[in-house]
């Protein structure tokens, strides 16, 4: 399970358990099923959001639409948005002390660019003393956004068949 920093605690007071039963795991308190989660909750007790505008019934709410409605300022998505951001820099920042990366790249389909998500999570981060010494480490969102896991796992079955000796008996050595 070693680099598996989606259920790194970041939060001892976490209180909904991720699907294995951490609580306070990033993924307990930040992933996107999570975020739908509180948003469906906060709206289903009342909460006014441009979400009810754009998806009609709470149900049919996805994390793009949460996404989207921050990035048109919305403030019941900026504020989970944020609160993710925080518990999702504090996992980054714990990563940077223990590797001192030259990049990180962060990847998935809750982070675009522009998004509001990934400026909150740059922001917070670069915020933290002593943590990027001269802003040297980059923070950038993965190139292959939602298809970067399949590209990978894709990519590491034709390293394998190209490597292998099987390849040489159909094209000789
Ligand atoms: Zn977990």
């Amino acid at each position: 399970m070693a680099g598996e920093i989606g259920h790194m605690t970041v939060d001892p007071d976490g209180r909904a358990p991720c699907i294995y039963g951490h609580q306070g795991c990033l993924e307990s308190l930040a992933s996107a099923n999570a975020i739908v989660a509180k948003a469906r909750k906060k709206m289903n007790r009342g909460a006014s959001s441009l979400i009810r505008e754009m998806v009609g019934e709470v149900e049919n709410m996805t994390i793009d639409t949460v996404l989207q409605a921050a990035d048109k300022g919305d403030k019941l998505a900026q504020q989970l948005l944020g609160e993710a951001a925080k518990y999702i820099s504090i996992a980054i920042v714990n990563c940077i002390r223990m590797f001192n990366p030259g990049t990180i790249i962060i990847g998935g389909s809750m982070v675009t660019p522009s998004n509001f998500l990934f400026s909150t999570i740059r922001q917070l981060v670069n915020e933290q003393p002593y943590v990027v010494p001269n802003k040297k480490i980059k923070i950038v969102p993965a190139k292959l956004g939602k298809d970067s896991c399949a590209i990978g796992a894709v990519s590491l079955v034709l390293k394998q068949l190209f490597e292998s000796s099987l390849i040489e008996k159909f094209v000789g050595k």
